[in-house]
C-alpha cells in the first residue's frame, strides 16, 4: 500500500493523512445508507450530539433540536455527510469512510439538500445505493492518523465514468422533481 507518490496538487485540504495515502481504482459495493450523515453546529461547524438520532428512518432522521455547547446557540445546525460504505480494489475489499466533501461529489448536494429530497422521497436512501453500486472511482485512501478512528479515509474521488452521474440527478429524474 504505501510507497506510491502522493501528488502534491491532490493533497486535500486538511488532510494531515496524506503521507500514508494511497491511490486505488475502486467499484462501489454498497454505501451504508441507514447512517449517512451526522449533525454540526451551522456557526462552528462542531459536531453535536447525537443522541436522539437512534430511531431513525432508513437514515432520515427527524429534525432534534440541539445546543451547541460551544456556542450555545439553538437549532441552527445542519447536516454532513459521513458514510461507510465498501469498495473493491483489484486486489480487496474494504470498508471506507467518507466526509462531507467526498460525500458531495457522490451525491451531488449537501447533506441537507439530499435529506429535504429524501423526506418526499422515503426510499431515496436504498436508492442511492442502488445507483452508486458498482460506480468506478480512482479513489485516494489515507489511514487515520487517530488510532481510535477504525476506517480506512476517502481523501479524493474521482469517477472513471465520463458519463458518471452524482446520485441527486438520478433520483431527481428518477422522482420528476
Ligand atoms: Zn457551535
Amino acid at each position: 500500500m504505501k510507497g506510491k507518490s502522493v501528488n502534491k496538487m491532490e493533497e486535500e485540504e486538511g488532510d494531515k493523512a496524506a503521507n500514508t495515502a494511497t491511490k486505488v481504482t475502486c467499484t462501489i459495493l454498497a454505501i451504508d445508507h441507514t447512517n449517512l450523515c451526522y449533525r454540526v453546529c451551522a456557526i462552528c461547524e462542531r459536531t453535536l450530539s447525537t443522541t436522539d438520532n437512534n430511531n431513525n428512518n432508513n437514515g432520515i432522521d427527524n429534525a432534534p433540536s440541539f445546543l451547541c455547547k460551544f456556542c450555545h446557540t439553538n437549532n441552527k445546525n445542519k447536516r454532513l455527510f459521513r458514510i461507510l460504505m465498501s469498495i473493491a480494489t483489484d486486489t480487496e475489499v474494504i470498508t471506507v469512510i467518507c466526509f462531507d466533501r467526498i460525500a458531495k461529489v457522490l451525491f451531488g448536494c449537501s447533506a441537507d439538500q439530499f435529506f429535504d429530497f429524501a423526506r418526499l422521497n422515503p426510499l431515496s436512501g436504498v436508492a442511492v445505493n442502488e445507483i452508486l453500486e458498482g460506480e468506478m472511482f480512482t479513489m485516494t485512501l489515507s489511514k487515520p492518523l487517530n488510532c481510535n478512528a477504525q476506517n480506512i479515509r476517502v481523501t479524493s474521488a474521482v469517477p472513471l465514468s465520463l458519463g458518471f452521474r452524482p446520485a441527486i440527478e438520478v433520483l431527481r429524474e428518477f422522482y420528476k422533481t
